[in-house]
């Protein structure tokens, strides 16, 4: 289990999740899904079954703990696809979703959604919040999404840096550590449409964060005919 395939935000975003399956040219080991599977987009059963057969490891995030906790939300477009995504959503869909963990370990790596103090709700962007995450897990990689933007922080000789996302493979230094967000697949929000995803080989050393162009028109169709709020598709558009 060496080389993870790191996804965050799907967002029922069908076609997002495939463009990254289909774009891979490398074997992964494991897929881990840092939270928000669902929420916002207009397919969140076949994205939850398509993660279910690509055997990944999830965690909860904040929309996916929304839509299944049953309270009533703000009447946002935000909202308007949470309560829309509860009522698809079949019953043993929503309660295999309640039944995920706000955090998972594994040989090497941690994942959570928001920041490994806050695992729903902490954007972790700045130096001081990763100063307090990197305390809170053991092994050599912390995984996260929430903020729907790629990058991430090294720790080393006891100094963080942050990490820009690079297309190119980064090395990882001997005796670091790293908190990677590998960027949103099916919502991203910073200017650029494309899904975000990295690939990571702890056994060999290298990391890559990846965009790939994905039909967004068509999610922007289904949105439509789900009656969802077309601001969704804009956003989409935009990457905003
Ligand atoms: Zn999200």
């Amino acid at each position: 289990m060496t080389r993870l395939l790191l996804l965050a935000d799907v967002h029922a975003n069908l076609p997002a999740l495939d463009a990254v399956l289909a774009s891979l040219d490398e074997r992964v080991d494991l897929v881990l899904s840092a939270g928000d599977q669902v929420g916002l987009g207009p397919w969140p059963e076949e994205v939850l079954d398509r993660l279910d057969a690509l055997g990944a490891t999830c965690v909860l995030g904040n929309h996916d703990a929304e839509c299944i906790s049953g309270r009533s939300i703000v009447q946002n477009p935000q909202g308007i696809a949470l309560t829309w995504t509860r009522e698809v959503l079949p019953p043993e869909r929503r309660s295999a979703l309640a039944s995920l963990p706000e955090r998972q370990d594994g040989e090497g790596w941690t994942l959570v959604h928001g920041s490994l103090r806050g695992p729903l709700w902490e954007f972790l962007l700045d130096r001081p919040t990763a100063g307090a995450c990197f305390d809170l897990f053991e092994g050599r990689l912390g995984v996260h999404g929430h903020t729907h933007l790629q990058g991430g922080f090294i720790l080393k000789d006891g100094a963080i840096s942050p990490m820009e996302p690079r297309k190119e493979p980064i090395p990882l230094l001997p005796g670091a550590r790293y908190l990677v967000n590998p960027g949103s697949v099916g919502a991203p929000r910073d200017g650029d449409p494309r899904a975000g995803y990295a690939v990571v080989d702890l056994e060999r050393g290298w990391l890559r964060f990846g965009r790939v162009p994905y039909a967004v028109e068509e999610a922007v169709r289904a949105l439509r005919r789900a009656g969802l709020p077309p601001a969704l598709g804009e956003r989409l558009r935009e990457g905003r």
